[in-house]
This record gives C-alpha cells, structure tokens and sequence, in this order.
C-alpha cells in the first residue's frame, strides 16, 4: 500500500524542490503551476538550499493524536537562504537555545509511521547550526 499524498509530495520532502517564478523571482514551496504574485506561469523547478535562519517559532504541548509522543516539540518558521519560507520542526535542540535568526540546517528525519499502512515517512526537519 502506498499512501498517494505521501507519494506525490515525495520530490519536495526529499529534494527541496520548489518554483521560482522567471517573470517577477518568487520562490513557492510547496511547488505551485500559477506565481501568487504576478499570475505567470512561466515558473521553473528549483533546489531549495539548506541553510537558512530562524524567524518564529513556537513549542506545541498539545499535539495533533499522531504527533502525541513527540510532544513537546519545537515548531519554527524558517527563512531559507534566497528567501524561501517553510515551516517545520526544530529537533535536538532546547527552546532556550532558540533565537530570531538562528543559524540552522534542513536534515531529513523520520516524520511518522503511517497507520494501518505502516509507511513510515520522512521530511525534512531544521537542527540548530552551532560553533
Ligand atoms: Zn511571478
């Protein structure tokens, strides 16, 4: 059993890949066919890099059923370096050592196991960048 979400959004939770619009420049991730800001659709598939900072973020204490065991856990809107914005979570880190503008890296980490499929999905997830 595959599950079809899973499958299709597989080249941007593994690749990064996103659309950069060449009319006016701005990155969409998830990949979108039409800009939101100009309405081209003249956008061209791109590889996000994985540095960026911190913006905001934020620490769940009560999680959505499928995240309950991994509460509480750090969610943090992240700027990439070129602009793009994502939100995920913030892993092998303490909120203390968060900061607006923190360095950190995307990485890939196991995200949950899909039930009753048992697929278990990975994504990406930001680690802090110290030193
Ligand atoms: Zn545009």
């Amino acid at each position: 059993m595959k599950s079809p979400q899973y499958t299709r959004e597989i080249p941007q939770r593994y690749r990064l890949e996103a659309q950069k619009c060449t009319r006016c420049g701005k990155i969409h991730f998830p990949p979108r066919l039409i800009c939101s800001a100009c309405h081209s659709r003249e956008l061209e598939a791109i590889t996000l890099p994985r540095q960026g900072k911190v913006l905001t973020w934020t620490v769940i204490h009560v999680p959505p059923a499928n995240f309950s065991l991994e509460a509480p856990y750090i969610i943090a809107i992240v700027e990439l370096e070129g602009g793009a914005r994502l939100t995920c979570q913030v892993v092998d880190c303490d909120p203390d050592e968060l900061a607006v503008d923190a360095p950190v890296e995307l990485v890939f980490r196991r995200i949950k196991e899909d039930s009753p499929a048992d697929i278990i999905q990975y994504g990406y997830k930001a680690v802090l960048r110290r030193g």
